[in-house]
């Protein structure tokens, strides 16, 4: 029985992942759970799943759960956060949380030297380099990727040896506004940037497709987590999103990992790695009915957040940090219609330009430049 910790257990990649666990019941326990502000439907995570312990961003929902369960262990807020990362109990951990806000849970289980499925990517982007630098102070704690491309690269390197890598190729669906200029645009209405064509997320992840810069966040979190130079990154648009990402080797062979366009396979994989198991909650690919898979060349120029994170993640230290946060600030202030649609690239470009760069060296360092740049955004670009 592997005791399971889900970090945001309400969102997207937090149901599907109980959607694996209720499949599995003989193999997977919850042990733990975590939500922010829907805590109506963490109150029924917790009647089906009884967990021990519980996590809650809201007061009244503290309030809430804690009266109606009495028994349980419920903390509260982003100290709640960390403390479900320090459980010994716990054999898995999943950050599935939106932002950077998972990076000390996830810090906390690697102390800890237990297995860390992240679906997580910003953690990897504010913190990837501390983070490969605790990862080597604790050698049995492992990161196993649950964003879909990291998990498709994972897969596909297992045909080789890391020194034969010839490139990393990421694919991208292009988002909702593939083949739309610059001016198309400008006047984007937060509702058209939510409507995803091939995949159902949460809404910042959503809003992230349509600017791109979630390729650019996952170019990243690819350095960080495969220790790959960023010229030999590349991104590939295939509007299927069927091939989840391919890793060509020196020799000319190209390995890919292709499957429904559905987050519960790397989710169980995370979990069942070195084994794969069959499930009822997995749907399998059928190429036939796919009949054709394209690809084409991203529009660099139109959808900036690409090159953006390249320049970022190319200048490292704590420049990674900076365009995550800013970007997290960014796509708010367009969710609360403070700001049009283009200006989430002004905001990351002017937030690395009036940034100074500096050593990273710990979790603190990462916190505090990841606090200024939100504060900084916020003055100067919300009304
Ligand atoms: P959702 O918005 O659907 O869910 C986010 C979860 O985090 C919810 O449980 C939410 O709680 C919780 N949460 C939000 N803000 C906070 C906060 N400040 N403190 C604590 N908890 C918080 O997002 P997704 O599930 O789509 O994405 C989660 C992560 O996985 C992201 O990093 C994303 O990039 C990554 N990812 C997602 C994919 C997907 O298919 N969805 C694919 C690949 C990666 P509540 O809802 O209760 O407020
Ligand atoms: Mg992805």
């Amino acid at each position: 029985m592997k005791n399971i910790v889900i970090l945001g257990s309400t969102g997207s990649i937090g149901t599907n992942a109980l959607e694996i666990i209720r499949n599995k019941r003989e193999e997977f326990k919850v042990l733990a759970l975590s939500g922010h502000s829907n805590y109506d439907l963490l109150i029924e995570q917790i009647e089906e799943f009884s967990p021990k312990y519980v996590s809650i961003g809201s007061e009244v929902g503290y309030d809430k759960i804690t009266k109606k369960f009495p028994k349980l262990k419920v903390f509260l807020g982003r100290e709640g956060l960390k403390k479900l990362g320090q459980l010994l109990e716990m054999d898995i951990i999943l950050i599935s949380v939106t932002g950077a806000i998972g990076i000390e849970a996830t810090v906390e289980a690697i102390k800890l030297e237990k297995r860390i499925a992240l679906a997580n990517k910003e953690t990897m982007v504010a913190g990837g380099s501390y983070i490969n630098k605790l990862l080597k102070k604790y050698p049995k704690a492992e990161i196993i990727p649950v964003d879909s491309e990291h998990s498709a690269i994972f897969q596909s390197l297992l045909s080789g040896k890391k020194k034969d890598v010839q490139n990393i190729i990421i694919t991208a669906s292009g988002g909702t506004f593939r083949g739309k200029s610059r001016k198309d645009l400008e006047n984007i209405k937060v509702s058209e940037a939510l409507k995803h064509p091939n995949w159902s997320m949460g809404k910042k992840i959503t809003i992230d497709s349509s600017t791109l810069v979630n390729k650019g966040l996952e170019v990243i979190e690819a350095h960080e987590l495969f220790g790959v130079d960023y010229d030999k990154i590349k991104v590939i648009v295939h509007p299927e999103s069927i091939v989840h990402s391919l890793v060509e080797f020196k020799d000319g062979a190209v390995i890919a990992q292709l499957g429904v366009t559905d987050m519960k396979l790397p989710i169980q994989l995370a979990f069942t790695y070195p084994d794969r198991e069959s499930s009822l909650a997995l749907e399998h690919l059928d190429l036939l009915k796919i009949k054709n898979l394209t690809f084409e060349e991203p529009d660099r120029e139109v959808f900036k957040g690409l090159d953006l994170a390249f320049k970022a993640g190319k200048i490292g230290k704590s420049m990674p940090t900076v365009l995550n946060a800013a970007n997290e600030v960014a796509v708010e202030l367009f969710m609360k219609e403070e700001i049009k649609f283009l200006e989430i690239y002004d905001i990351i470009e002017e937030a690395m330009k009036n940034h100074t760069i500096k050593d990273v060296e710990n979790l603190e360092d990462i916190l505090k430049i990841d606090l200024e740049t939100r504060n900084w955004v916020y003055k100067n670009f919300k009304k």
